[in-house]
């Protein structure tokens, strides 16, 4: 067809002239009311379990373990290829089993949290996976270890401890609906290259991050956009004794861990400066236009990760097009951020890109209220509750905000049941709105305990047909004692 015949086709098509093709266009146009398309409603495949958790990331993995272990039929539901989460996609270490014992002279070392979170970083370092917990040698007032961690191992040691517990596990497979009666969850309505199904089960885990269960469900939540988003990256080919030493020659050296770096003890494994202290002017001012910051881990030479690149939208990452408009931006940031590196910072002259995020990240979303909102000055004053499901010791903002004196603080069980809902559990990044709170709770090893509370909790509910406010917690810390859980009240 030469341009003249086409455009001939094109207005009979326009005016529904045309044979075919144009009647479609016809069809479709009369199906969109004002902007709406009324879907037409079909019979799904259907299937039942006990639980299903949504989101294998960081705490979802490791509440479809706690699910399974304690005998329920569990569902992990995962939109992407391997579970891991932000875990593996974001942070710069693990953030952290221990209470700060360094910062506090006289306070004992003590491991905070313990069950399958730390089975979970235990097998992961015995295979090479992580640095375990090598102790921070400078900003100890604010880590007192450091947990890094090889990001494609842990998928796989996910992976395998999900296959090995027993879990369901749906990869590749969006949850975009929920079924409700009332205030109870009934199903969730999956997506995935098999097909739209439904998922029923008893009791229910949100742990996608952003509350997507909860939303569907209908829960109360609040979004409160206050951080930029993010994406990172891995760099390669790069000569970290080199950085050290080029840091080190203007004693700008402000986050130091040694531990075990390609298999030999004793290696940095975590290194940067304390803001922009000790880099050139250019990479300053570069870095600052794009919103880089440099603190970096790794378990292996010639590598630095989580090299994080920020950036603030006007409105919550929960709308699709302004994501889009951010990931494109993110990826220019990133390429300009590595050749900041490659001009001006020692031992990053070769180094190249070898690893980014498959989509941006934030550390907050949406936050869905739930029966306890835990508040900054639980937090701060290590307050522990009647129901607490695990304890906690870490703060974003250490050495300005600490737990008191090196302690912990509990998690309450009612901060992760979702309110009017009565078989809804969350965990992860959408519990606790105060800002300073969140600062603690958000944290992966937090985020981890969590999904082990929630999901043990699921799994005695869906065993007892109880909802979660009916669960006697007594049987739940039974449970939780001898899934390993470490307790201070
Ligand atoms: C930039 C950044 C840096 C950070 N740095 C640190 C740090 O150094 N140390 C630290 O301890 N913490 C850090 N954090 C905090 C911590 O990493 C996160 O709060 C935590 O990992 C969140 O865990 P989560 O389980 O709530 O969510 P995620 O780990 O994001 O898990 C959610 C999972 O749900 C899946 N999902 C989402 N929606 C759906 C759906 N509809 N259907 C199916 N699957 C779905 C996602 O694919 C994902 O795998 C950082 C966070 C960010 C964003």
């Amino acid at each position: 067809m030469n341009r003249r015949e086409f455009s001939k086709a094109s207005s009979l098509i326009g005016l529904g002239l045309a044979t075919g093709t144009s009647l479609a266009a016809r069809d479709a146009a009369s199906a969109i009311e004002q902007g709406f398309y009324k879907e037409a409603s079909r019979k799904l495949p259907a299937r039942q379990f006990d639980v299903v958790v949504v989101g294998g990331g960081t705490a979802g993995v490791i509440a479809a373990i706690a699910s399974a272990r304690q005998g329920a039929k569990t569902a992990l539901v995962e939109a992407k290829g391997y579970p891991g989460g932000v875990a593996v996609e974001g942070g710069t270490a693990l953030h952290s089993f221990y209470n700060l014992w360094k910062a506090f002279p006289g306070v004992e070392k003590r491991q905070l949290v313990r069950g399958i979170p730390a089975e979970m970083v235990d097998r992961l370092t015995a295979r090479g996976g992580a640095t375990g917990y090598a102790e921070m040698k400078i900003h100890y007032e604010y880590d007192s270890v450091c947990t890094a961690i090889d990001t494609e191992k842990y998928k796989l040691n996910a992976f395998e401890m999900l296959d090995e517990a027993g879990v369901y596990i749906c990869v590749n497979t969006l949850m975009a609906g929920a079924v409700m009666d009332k205030d109870l969850v009934q199903g969730v309505i999956l997506e995935s290259r098999s097909g739209r199904e439904v998922i029923f089960a008893k009791s229910f885990v949100d742990c996608t991050g952003y509350g997507d269960l909860a939303f569907h469900a209908g829960a109360e939540f609040k979004e409160p956009n206050d951080y930029a988003v993010v994406n990172s990256m891995g760099l390669a080919n790069v000569d970290i004794e080199r950085y050290y030493h080029f840091l080190a020659s203007s004693d700008s050296v402000g986050q130091l861990a040694y531990g075990v770096r390609s298999g030999i003890p004793g290696q940095i494994v975590r290194l940067g400066s304390e803001g922009s202290n000790g880099y050139p002017e250019g990479f300053v001012t570069g870095a600052r236009e794009i919103g880089m910051s440099s603190i970096s881990t790794t378990v292996h030479d010639d590598y630095l990760m989580f090299i994080k690149l920020n950036l603030k939208l006007p409105q919550s990452p929960t709308d699709r097009d302004t994501v889009a408009k951010a990931e494109l931006e993110l990826r220019k940031r990133m390429q300009t951020g590595v050749e900041l590196f490659n001009k001006f910072i020692p031992g990053f002259e070769r180094a190249f890109m070898s690893r980014t995020s498959p989509n941006l990240v934030i550390r907050r979303g949406r936050l869905i209220t739930c029966d306890y909102d835990i508040t900054h000055e639980d937090v701060i004053d290590g307050r522990h509750f009647e129901d607490d499901v695990f304890v906690y010791g870490f703060h974003d903002l250490a050495p300005r905000l600490q737990i008191k004196d090196g302690g912990s603080y509990g998690i309450p069980y009612r901060a992760l049941c979702v309110k009017n809902i009565s078989n809804l559990f969350v965990s992860g990044m959408m519990i606790t709105s105060d800002h300073r709170a969140h600062m603690s709770t958000r944290n992966t090893v937090s985020c981890m305990g969590q999904g082990q509370a929630s999901g043990t909790a699921a799994a005695l509910c869906a065993q007892n047909d109880q909802g979660s406010r009916e669960l006697p917690f007594q049987t739940l810390r039974e449970a939780l004692e001898q899934g390993g859980v470490y307790f201070e009240n």
